[in-house]
C-alpha cells in the first residue's frame, strides 16, 4: 500500500471556493508553481451553479460568452447546446474544465472555511477549517462568489410549518418532486422569475407571494442548431474581445443614441425589435440614458407595463403585477420564460404583501392579513447577503485581528474591489467596488484573476512580499464608485446592490458602475504605473 502523503500546511495561497473564480485561480496557482490549498463548503466544484438547482435556474448570459477563454482548445472542445445555458450543462461545464485541467486534487470539498487570521510577525494568513486543519499561507485568495449567502427572510413561525421549505440558492441535489403539492414561492425576483413558471407546471396549487412588482424582459431561449455553433466557434475571439471592453462584459454595448433624443415611432421601433430578440441586449445594448435619466427610464418602463397588461387576462391580477415607483433596471433585470403567461393559468394565484402582509407561517401554511394560504411546501425565492455577506461570514480578520464586517460597518471599502486596507495579501475575486454582478460574471473573474497574477508576478520578481492599498487610494476609490453610482438612478430604489434588503446593512450601493471596458482600463494603468496606490513590503 503506497503512503498517502500528507497535505502541506504552509502553503503559497489558499483558495476559498471551487466556482468560475475559484476553479480558474488554481488553475492559475498550477501554472505558475505556487503550492496552494483550496477549500469549498460544497461536495464539489461548481459555486452558484453546485447550490443553484432550483426548477429553471439558467444563466442570463449567453453560453458562448458565459465560459472561460483561457483556453483555446476548451473553447472549441465545449459545445452548448443552448442560447443560455441551464444549470446542470453549466455545472457540467465546470465539471469539465476541473477533470480537463486536473484541478480538482487542488481542493477539499465539503469543507468550510471558519477564520482567516493576518498575523502581522509573520506576514502569513493562517487559516482554519470545520475539520480543524491550520494552514499557514502568504496569499488568501478569496473566490466566494456574489450571491452565495442565502437569505432566509426571520418571518416568525417557520419552525412550526409541517410542510418542506427550501430556498432556491441551497436546492436540494435530488430535486424536489412538487407533483400534486399545494406551494408557496415567496419573491420574485430572478431566482422566482425563472423558478415560478416551472413549479407552476408541476404544483397542484402555486401561490405566489409578492412584495415587489418586478420588471422582467423575456429571455426567448431556444436551442443552438449546428451552423450556429460552428459560426459562434469561429468568430468566438473577437466576440470575446468585444465582451472585454464593453459596458457589462457582454458582446453588446449602449447604443450611440439617447431615448428622449429619437423620433418616438422610432424608439418603439427598436424596443419592439430588441424585445422579440430577448435577452439584456433590450436594456444594456438600447439607448444609453436609460438608467440615468428619469424620463428616459419612464419609456422603457412604460413599455415592459403595457407588455405586461397585453400578456395578464385577470386586470385585477395584471395590477398587482405592474412595477411602479422605482425605475426599471435599478433592481437586477430579471429574464423570464413565460413568467406573467402563467398568472392566467388556473392552478396560480398571486398575493399582493403590500395589501396582505405576511404576519406568520403556521402549520398548515402562511397567515397573510387576510387568511392562512394551506401549502405542503413553501420555496424562499428571498435572494441573497450579496457581496459582502460571502465574505464578512469566512471570519476574516487582518491586522490587529479587525474583521471584514468590523471594518464595512458603514459599507465595503476597497481598492478596485480586489483589496482592502489592513489585510495585506487577501485578493478578492470581484469584491465590492469591482463591476462583478453588473457584468458577464465569467469576464469579470477571469479579468480580476489575471490582474492578481500578475501583480503577484511583479511581487515576486521584486522580491516583496506583502501589498496592500494605501489609505489614500482606498478613500478615493470608494468615494469615486459612489460617485459614479449617484450620477445613475440606482441608489433610488431599495435593490440588493444597494444592500437593501438586509435588515441593518448599510445603504451603499456596492458594485463599480463605471463600464467593465473603463475598469479593465483602469486596473492594467494602476499595474502600468507600478501598482499606483498600493503600498508593499
Ligand atoms: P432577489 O433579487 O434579492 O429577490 C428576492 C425576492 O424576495 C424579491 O422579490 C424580494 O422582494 C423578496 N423578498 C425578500 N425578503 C422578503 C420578505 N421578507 N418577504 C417577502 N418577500 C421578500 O433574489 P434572487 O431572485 O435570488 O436573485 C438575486 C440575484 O441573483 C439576481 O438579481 C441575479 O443577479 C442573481 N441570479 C441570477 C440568475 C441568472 O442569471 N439567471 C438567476 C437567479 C439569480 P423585494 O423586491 O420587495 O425586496
Amino acid at each position: 500500500m503506497s503512503a498517502v502523503r500528507p497535505a502541506p500546511q504552509e502553503v503559497d495561497a489558499v483558495v476559498i471556493g471551487a466556482g468560475f473564480a475559484g476553479l480558474y485561480t488554481v488553475y492559475r496557482l498550477k501554472q505558475m508553481g505556487l503550492t496552494h490549498r483550496a477549500f469549498e463548503r460544497g461536495g464539489g466544484v461548481g459555486g452558484t451553479w453546485y447550490w443553484n438547482r432550483y426548477p429553471g435556474a439558467s444563466s442570463d448570459s449567453e453560453s458562448w460568452v458565459y465560459s472561460f477563454t483561457f483556453s483555446r482548445e476548451l473553447e472549441q472542445e465545449w459545445t452548448w447546446s443552448r442560447r443560455f445555458p441551464e444549470q446542470p450543462e453549466i455545472l457540467s461545464y465546470l465539471e469539465h474544465v476541473a477533470e480537463r485541467f486536473d484541478l480538482k486534487p487542488s481542493f477539499a470539498f465539503n469543507t468550510r472555511v471558519t477564520g482567516a487570521a493576518y498575523d502581522e510577525a509573520t506576514a502569513r494568513w493562517h487559516v482554519e477549517t470545520e475539520h480543524g486543519e491550520q494552514i499557514s499561507a502568504r496569499f488568501l485568495i478569496t473566490a466566494v462568489g456574489c450571491l452565495s449567502a442565502a437569505q432566509v427572510p426571520k418571518i416568525p413561525g417557520l419552525g412550526q410549518f409541517k410542510g418542506a421549505w427550501y430556498h432556491t440558492g441551497e436546492w436540494p441535489h435530488e430535486g424536489v418532486d412538487f407533483t400534486g403539492k399545494r406551494v408557496g414561492v415567496i419573491g420574485t425576483g430572478s431566482s422566482g422569475i425563472q423558478s415560478i413558471p416551472v413549479i407552476a407546471k408541476q404544483a397542484s396549487h402555486l401561490t405566489v407571494f409578492q412584495r415587489t412588482p418586478n420588471f422582467s424582459v423575456p429571455a426567448r431561449n431556444r436551442a443552438l442548431s449546428r451552423e450556429e455553433v460552428e459560426t459562434l466557434k469561429r468568430n468566438i475571439r473577437e466576440i470575446r474581445e468585444t465582451c472585454r471592453w464593453s459596458s457589462i462584459g457582454q458582446p453588446y454595448d449602449w447604443k450611440d443614441a439617447e431615448a428622449l433624443k429619437v423620433d418616438q415611432a422610432a424608439l418603439r421601433r427598436q424596443f419592439e425589435a430588441d424585445w422579440e430578440k430577448g435577452g439584456f441586449e433590450w436594456m444594456f445594448g438600447s439607448f444609453r440614458d436609460l438608467l440615468v435619466d428619469p424620463q428616459a427610464n419612464a419609456l422603457a418602463a412604460d413599455f415592459v407595463r403595457e407588455k405586461i397588461q397585453a400578456v395578464v387576462k385577470d386586470p385585477e391580477v395584471a395590477r398587482k403585477l405592474t412595477p411602479s415607483g422605482y425605475p426599471i433596471g435599478t433592481k437586477r433585470l430579471p429574464l423570464d420564460a413565460g413568467y406573467f403567461e402563467t398568472f392566467n393559468r388556473d392552478n396560480v394565484s398571486l398575493v399582493d404583501l403590500r395589501e396582505t402582509p405576511i404576519e406568520e407561517i403556521v402549520a398548515t401554511g402562511i397567515r397573510t392579513r387576510e387568511r392562512v394560504h394551506e401549502l405542503d411546501a413553501i420555496v424562499f425565492a428571498t435572494g441573497f447577503d450579496a457581496l459582502t455577506g460571502p465574505l464578512t461570514r469566512v471570519g476574516i480578520r487582518g491586522r490587529g485581528g479587525e474583521t471584514l464586517a468590523a471594518k464595512w460597518t458603514a459599507g465595503p471599502q476597497t481598492y478596485l474591489g480586489v483589496c482592502t486596507r489592513g489585510f495585506p495579501n487577501l485578493f478578492m475575486v470581484t469584491g465590492p467596488g469591482s463591476p462583478s454582478v453588473l457584468g458577464n460574471m465569467p469576464t469579470s473573474i477571469e479579468q480580476h484573476v489575471d490582474w492578481i497574477f500578475d501583480c503577484i508576478t511583479h511581487m515576486r520578481e521584486l522580491g516583496q512580499s506583502t501589498i496592500e492599498p494605501t489609505a489614500e487610494a482606498e478613500a478615493a476609490w470608494v468615494a469615486h464608485v459612489k460617485e459614479l453610482a449617484d450620477a445613475t438612478l440606482f441608489p433610488h430604489t431599495d435593490s440588493w446592490y444597494m444592500g437593501a434588503n438586509i435588515p441593518g446593512k448599510p445603504r451603499v450601493f456596492m458594485p463599480y458602475i463605471g463600464g467593465f471596458g473603463t475598469y479593465r482600463q483602469l486596473c492594467a494603468e494602476v499595474a502600468e504605473k507600478g501598482y499606483e496606490g498600493f503600498s508593499f513590503a
